[in-house]
């Protein structure tokens, strides 16, 4: 049912291209899933191919939905993931049990189920172990019961020591082929000095990527996956440490407050306010192949994406998820023709993620590393 076969490593970066094959379905990876809500549009995939898209039963408990092929109702063709919404779950209090997604994910038939997990809450540390006591339960009574839906369990930890004991508990249920780390990247970005560090001594992003590599080392042929990735520099980062799979709706909510994704650089507002930088990359613009911007003019262009404009969150959004995708599609690219490191070098380079990067990659050839 899940197949994952990595066929080649980077010898620059940790990084690795595989297939992940599901369904009768097939997609290259490292890949970028967008996420995506089932009730508001736009849905990337009615302008361009979109291969996976990542949805999440939060909506459907939330609104008491009732969905009985989730590819039917969002009419797509490509691979879906569901998330549990263990996180929005927890923000919003609704209870839920491992039973009831387990009835939502048998009567969608989502390509893949993520099992119930609890995410930690930072401001109360010792509950975690509490919470991972839960998810580990979920993930033992879903995976018995989960007749032919394929499940994703999911890592959480705060130490090293966390994570080597989740790996080590999810392996005495199963060795997966699939599996996630939650709230990783969530993590780091809102707790920038914070508890991470003071708990494991070194800097949240040093952290994440050490957590990454214990993942990879205690799963090395498992597919692996990093949830809520935020933008595209953080993409780029985690396909270079050696994840397979990211998701984000960051192209969607970077559009609802008027930011532009362009490839290489980070946002931009056609009409910046606030004392942010003037709009001056016109010749990025030009370039876009976006089918918002695909046989337009330049000023007809910045007509469709400008965010002091009515009625462009729609446009802005379809180009922003195609830049994504683009960029997914450049480190495939970057890889398969051997210049991974030069243009990780180039994506990263002005990034708080970049020192931390040089020392997980290889010394060996003579770069700009
Ligand atoms: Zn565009």
């Amino acid at each position: 049912m899940v197949k994952f076969n990595v066929i080649e490593e980077d010898s620059s970066t940790n990084a690795r291209l595989g297939i992940l094959e599901i369904n009768g379905k097939e997609v290259k990876t490292p890949v970028l899933w967008l996420g995506c809500l089932l009730k508001s549009k736009p849905h990337p995939w009615d302008h361009f191919k979109v291969e996976t898209v990542l949805v999440n039963a939060y909506e459907i408990i939330e609104k008491r939905m009732s969905i009985d092929s989730i590819h039917e109702y969002l009419n797509v063709n490509g691979i879906v993931m569901m998330d549990s919404g263990g996180f929005q779950l927890m923000k919003k209090n609704i209870p839920v049990t491992p039973e009831l997604l387990l009835d939502i994910y048998k009567r969608a038939e989502p390509d893949i189920g993520v099992v119930l997990d609890h995410p930690f809450n930072p401001m109360d540390l010792e509950s975690r172990f509490e919470r991972w006591k839960n998810t580990i339960s979920n993930t033992e009574f879903m995976l018995e019961n989960s007749h032919n839906i394929a499940l994703m369990p999911v890592i959480h930890g705060y130490t090293i020591d966390d994570v080597k004991k989740a790996c080590k508990e999810i392996k005495e249920i199963t060795y997966p082929k699939m599996v996630g780390i939650g709230s990783l990247v969530p993590i780091v970005r809102y707790m920038k000095t914070s508890v991470l560090s003071e708990l494991n001594g070194i800097n949240t992003i040093e952290f994440m990527a050490k957590v990454i590599s214990i993942v990879r080392e205690e799963f090395p042929d498992t597919f692996l996956h990093v949830f809520g990735v935020g933008s595209v520099s953080t993409m780029h980062l985690m396909f270079s440490l050696g994840v397979d799979s990211v998701d984000s709706m960051s192209w969607r909510m970077k559009a609802a407050y008027g930011a532009l994704q362009l490839p290489s650089i980070g946002d931009r507002f056609i009409s910046p306010k606030n004392g942010r930088r003037k709009f001056k990359e016109y010749k990025l613009l030009k370039e876009c192949n976006c089918p918002i911007c695909n046989g337009k003019s330049l000023k007809e262009r910045k007509n469709a994406l400008d965010n002091s404009k009515q009625g462009t969150f729609y446009k802005r959004a379809i180009h922003n998820a195609f830049v994504f995708k683009c960029e997914e599609k450049a480190f495939h690219n970057a890889f398969e023709e051997s210049f991974l490191k030069d243009f990780i070098t180039k994506r990263l380079k002005k990034t708080r993620y970049f020192k931390v990067l040089k020392n997980f990659t290889s010394e060996e050839e003579p770069s700009s590393f």
